[in-house]
């Protein structure tokens, strides 16, 4: 029989721990692809902002870097994902975070005919992610990633994409609940590496190497999906 899945639109999984560069990496992939990426912890962050009862319930949680409740994350991205956009394909980075949310990612990707085409993970070596947590920020315009050691502006305190002079640290990027994220990614993530292994879509990715060599090896790897 033969196979539709790259007819239907890419559904990408960004798998990887905290600081491992996943929404750094999506954004690069969303401008080559023209996929969409769908960032659960942003999708919190905005409803955290906005105050709606979601929001309210999750703020705490993610403050002290543990995970929201399936219902939560789930209810959150299947209002994203009913959105005309989506239908180009995704990028999904941050989630799923547990197995239940992959069960349930599988049964709503269903629904519109498509499944997971491809898993990247992205492998990291937790110390230098604490130290990567902790110094990272963005420009409050537009959402551009920076660190402290890694990448700072060209001219200092401008942003090199907008020109904004404005830039925030999140609330939970703090060397103590980077820890927290990491136990939980430990606990209750890292086991969706073999579950999509057995499943024949993941990829390994080196995600130690500079934010440009990372960008090549995804951009080949979603390139050659294309292609198929
Ligand atoms: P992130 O921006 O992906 O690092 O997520 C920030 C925080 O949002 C996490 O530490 C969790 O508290 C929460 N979060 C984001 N995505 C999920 C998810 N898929 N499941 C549970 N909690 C999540």
């Amino acid at each position: 029989m033969k196979d539709d899945t790259m007819t239907r639109p890419a559904v990408l999984i960004l798998l990887g721990p905290p600081g491992a560069g996943k929404g750094t990496q999506a954004r690069m992939l969303e401008e080559e692809f023209g996929l969409v990426q769908l960032s659960t912890g942003d999708l919190l962050r905005a409803a955290v902002a906005a105050g709606t009862d979601a929001g309210k319930q999750a703020k705490a949680v993610m403050e002290a870097g543990g995970l929201v409740s399936d219902d939560i994350v789930l209810a959150i991205l299947r209002d994203r994902m009913a959105d005309p956009d989506t239908a180009k394909g995704v990028i999904l980075d941050g989630f799923p975070r547990t197995a239940g949310q992959a069960e349930a990612l599988d049964g709503l990707l269903a629904q519109s005919g498509m499944k997971v085409t491809s898993v990247i993970s992205m492998e990291v070596d937790d110390q230098a992610m604490i130290a990567r947590v902790a110094g990272r920020y963005t420009c409050a315009g537009c959402g551009e990633g920076y660190h402290d050691d890694f990448k700072q502006p060209a001219t200092a305190g401008v942003c090199d994409k907008c020109g904004g002079t404005a830039f925030k640290r999140r609330a939970d990027d703090n060397a103590e609940t980077a820890g927290a994220r990491l136990a939980a990614y430990h606990a209750q993530t890292a086991p969706l590496i073999a579950y999509y292994e057995a499943r024949g879509v993941l990829q390994r990715i080196d995600a130690m190497a500079g934010i440009d060599t990372v960008a090549s090896s995804l951009s080949a790897i979603v390139g050659r999906l294309s292609a198929q």
